[in-house]
């Protein structure tokens, strides 16, 4: 393992400091929900005391102040994922609402009968639902690309896919079952000669790896704050400007308008024209408190290592008899899913737990993925750069336990 002081890291998050069952927490459900450092925590809890007031309203100096840490929150976000302009950086409140404003938005807009919307057969529930309910709405078509057995995209599926119907691509940056790094680039440029946009589902992908939306040169890249050490409620909507401009505001309410007469009403100008209502500014400060903390730690070396606790987790779990590991085993970041012959997940995730073992369990989200995988459900364990490789090496003897428990051997 390269030289990454997780011991340190460790310190600055409380919650894995306590125990479950009279055993020391081993939390390896990262991937649903990572844990808050101290300093994301005392930025919830001093806005809450001191800075609190409604944003983008009154002249008065806590709302003056609370709108300036906002607005500059906006900005760090900009920054970490080298957006051209902060117009384009619009906060919701997860990945799951990012996704729905666009499907209501760009769906009003730019989806007619007969049109056709691309996911994968890997996406989150969040990333298929939506467009089949606008589908519906429609009358338009969801096509699927497939994934080869190791859980790879088929590029040759999604090239004959697209098509002069076809109007948006979306795709997950990572995989939530099988830490596979989608080819993004490659799946912007192919589909931009098509001129069909794309959107990235960067719920994982944010988490595990620097993001570039211009290197990427995705239209659209959603991602959750909770899932990157950030408070739960707060997400963001990255949009190409050109774009962003072009869509109709999804929800209307105070704070989107520029003037409301009865007979007409004019929308704020991005990003605010898709923020209707109070946003979750101590949210957003949060998160902001979140991507500073990432940016004052040696990121590069914590994705890294991750990387490697993730092949680690990958390599013990191969030793055990009967134990499958979903997608391709190397490279795999950031989640690892995984079967046992004649083991209920539910029932090993169960006993686990009464080791102080945190994992995931049941279809994540993904239940076409896991129909291709011909199972109703896999467990998941998803390491963060706070686990240590012995937090790894317990869990594997408690679920070598636990299966001989189940399973007799
Ligand atoms: N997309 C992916 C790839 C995810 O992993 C998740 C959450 O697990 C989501 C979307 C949904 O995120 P949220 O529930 O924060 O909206």
């Amino acid at each position: 393992m390269n030289t990454f002081d997780f011991t340190a890291i460790r310190r600055d998050f409380p919650a894995l400091q306590q125990q479950v069952y009279g055993k020391p927490l081993i939390y390896l459900d990262s991937a649903a929900t990572a844990q808050k450092p101290q300093c994301v925590i005392d930025t919830v809890n001093d806005m809450h005391a001191r800075w609190n007031a409604n944003i983008h309203r009154a002249v008065h100096y806590l709302a003056t102040q609370c709108t300036e840490r906002y607005e500059q929150a906006r900005e760090t976000v900009r920054r970490f994922i080298h957006a051209r302009a902060t117009q384009e950086v619009v906060f919701t409140s997860g990945t799951t609402a990012a996704i729905n404003l666009l499907a209501f938005s760009f769906g009003e807009r730019r989806i007619g009968a007969g049109d056709e919307i691309i996911v994968t057969e890997a996406e989150h529930h969040s990333n298929i639902v939506p467009w089949q309910l606008l589908c519906e709405r429609k009358g338009a078509t969801l096509k699927v690309v497939p994934v080869d057995p190791a859980g790879r995209l088929q590029m040759d599926s999604l090239a004959a896919l697209i098509n002069e119907r076809t109007r948006l691509l979306c795709v997950a940056h990572i995989s939530n079952v099988l830490g596979i790094v989608n080819p993004v680039k490659e799946l912007v440029r192919l589909a931009h000669t098509h001129g069909v946009p794309v959107l990235l589902d960067g719920a994982q992908g944010v988490v595990h790896q620097p993001v570039d939306v211009q290197d990427m040169d995705c239209d659209f890249y959603v991602f959750s704050g909770h899932k990157l050490f950030a408070p739960t409620g707060i997400g963001v909507l990255y949009g190409r400007e050109t774009l962003l401009e072009q869509l109709p505001p999804w929800q209307g309410g105070g704070d989107m308008i520029a003037s409301v007469s009865f007979a007409k009403t004019s929308f704020a100008d991005l990003p605010l024209k898709f923020e209707a209502g109070t946003a979750n500014y101590i949210g957003a400060c949060g998160l902001a408190t979140a991507i500073d903390y990432l940016q004052a730690i040696p990121l590069a070396a914590a994705h890294r290592y991750e990387q490697e606790l993730t092949a680690y987790t990958v390599r013990r779990l191969s030793t055990i008899e009967g134990l499958q590991v979903y997608g391709e085993k190397a490279p795999k970041t950031g989640v690892v899913s995984f079967t046992i012959a004649g083991v209920h997940p539910l029932d090993m995730a169960t006993i686990l737990d009464k080791s102080g073992v945190a994992l995931r369990t049941g279809h994540l989200c993904a239940e076409p993925l896991m129909r291709r995988f011909g199972v109703s459900g896999m467990l998941r364990v998803s390491p963060a750069f706070y686990n240590t490789p012995e937090e790894i090496d317990t869990f594997v003897a408690a679920l070598k336990t636990a299966k001989k428990m189940l399973v007799g051997n």
